[in-house]
């Protein structure tokens, strides 16, 4: 075989798709976010980021960052080991009791991503409980799927948040085998949630263990960050729930939480903790800062909570399709590999904002889409920037929209960075605009593609 042929073809074939990945290079200014210098071809320039995990901005904060400085000085880099070879600090420790205390559980496992603590907690559990079969909705993240196939067990699927399909499927097996369903808080690309307490209801029923992937949840809702568990007053009734400590709190690593003797079950068979270093103690310290911060502080999750529907709001009444859910993320749906590649391009070089495209295999093809992530420190004018730009570019390109677009529509107003929208028709390269030609009529754009409220089915 020729190797390198091989390789470049594959990559070729990427390429053909649209959905060959380009890393953005960017250096985040800390204390300035969501600023960043983004190295490009044509130098180096400053970005708005709009597609980050570090939800709340908690990568900067000044608290996570003090007990960063102050650990780091106090006891050196990393962390000297495995958990078991002279690897546990007491900020492990420490961050451990946190976590356990954010979910009213007896004990809380740290692993060093969130990734890792899926594929390792699944993997071993699914594993070694004789006989188990695993229940897991559909649209689970690629490592609860990765943890359940190396653990070879038999598997099968639910329709995506369908409690009935889901009872269906645990209906139709022996009672006495050992069950594990497993599902996420908030799906991380189109951001809607579950509902925790129907499927307990029905896991309960069926005595089957409840695995919660809370990623995108923890930090971000209920009264102290734990999630959508606490939220909805449900943690109580999950048998592990999982988090990252990469995305609303805004460092790494990941965990689970449950009674002591399953954390101490993982912590004593699973391969993915015992044979790999842990986090380093100031990463911990950092994530601890960040964990207790949240806990008492909601003024975050308010503001990022204001932003979100600002921008929602600018997307509807631009007729901008985008998913409806409930939660903080705003999937802009494009629907073609390569014009997603195109519009996050153009972004980029011409309006100095950042948002990378989602395409296959992330989502399924037909539903790519640009992810938006308003953080709470997405002031107003980043906001209207950010739709003046989305709505010149897909006028420009004569994407479709989703809704009529009503007379006089305020967007010369929106977006005081920018200035006012002074282009007619002819200038843009389209026959008709909807702010200043049919849209006086009332009259909705030609490519209608998608109703503002679809729901990408997979
Ligand atoms: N679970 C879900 C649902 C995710 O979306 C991700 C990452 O995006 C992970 C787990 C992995 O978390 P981490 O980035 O901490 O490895």
């Amino acid at each position: 075989m020729n190797y390198e042929a091989f390789f470049a073809d594959q990559l070729d074939h990427l390429k053909r798709e649209g959905r060959y990945r380009v890393f953005a290079d960017l250096e985040r200014y800390a204390g300035s976010y969501p600023k960043a210098a983004y190295h490009g071809q044509q130098g180096m320039r400053d970005v708005t980021v709009w597609c980050s995990n570090d939800y709340l901005g908690m990568g900067q904060h000044a608290s996570v960052l003090a007990a960063m400085h102050e650990t780091l000085d106090k006891t050196g880099a990393g962390a000297g080991g495995t958990r078991n070879i002279s690897g546990t600090s007491h900020q492990h420790v420490l961050l451990e009791r946190e976590l356990a205390t954010l979910h009213g559980k007896e004990s809380a496992l740290l692993f060093t991503s969130g990734y890792v603590s899926n594929w390792a907690t699944l993997g071993t559990l699914a594993a070694n409980m004789p006989n188990c079969i695993v229940i897991s909705d559909e649209d689970n993240h690629a490592s609860m799927i990765e943890g359940v196939r190396h653990s070879r067990v038999e598997k099968r699927v639910f329709k995506h948040n369908d409690v009935r399909d889901l009872e269906r499927q645990l209906a139709d097996l022996d009672p006495a085998r050992p069950k594990i369903v497993m599902f996420e808080s908030v799906y991380s690309m189109d951001g809607d949630i579950a509902p925790i307490a129907e499927i307990c209801d029905v896991a309960d029923a069926y005595n089957a263990m409840t695995y919660l992937d809370e990623v995108h949840a923890v930090g971000m809702y209920g009264a102290h960050g734990g999630g959508i568990s606490e939220r909805d007053n449900v943690a109580h009734r999950l048998t592990i729930i999982e988090g990252t400590l990469a995305k609303a709190y805004g460092v790494m690593g990941g965990y689970i939480a449950g009674s002591a003797a399953l954390c101490d079950y993982v912590r004593s068979f699973s391969s993915g903790f015992i044979f790999t270093t842990a986090i380093p103690p100031a990463v911990a310290a950092g994530v601890c800062a960040s964990v207790k911060h949240l806990k008492q502080s909601s003024f975050e999750r308010e503001r990022q909570q204001d932003r979100v529907r600002r921008v929602r709001q600018g997307l509807d009444q631009l007729g901008i399709p985008h998913l409806d859910n409930d939660s903080h993320i705003i999937p802009v749906m494009v629907r073609n590999a390569v014009r997603c590649k195109e519009i996050s391009d153009r972004l980029m070089d011409e309006y100095g904002i950042y948002i990378q495209p989602i395409n296959y295999p992330t989502v399924p093809r037909g539903t790519e889409r640009l992810r938006i992530t308003p953080s709470p420190l997405h002031s107003d004018a980043d906001i209207d920037h950010l739709l003046f730009a989305l709505n010149e570019i897909w006028t420009k390109l004569g994407v479709g929209r989703s809704a009529v677009v009503g007379e006089g529509h305020p967007l010369a107003e929106l977006c005081p960075v920018v200035g006012p929208l002074q282009a007619d028709p002819a200038e843009l390269g389209v026959d008709s605009c909807p702010f200043i030609g049919d849209a006086r009529e009332g009259v909705a754009q030609e490519q209608v593609s998608a109703p503002v409220t679809t729901k990408v089915t997979t």
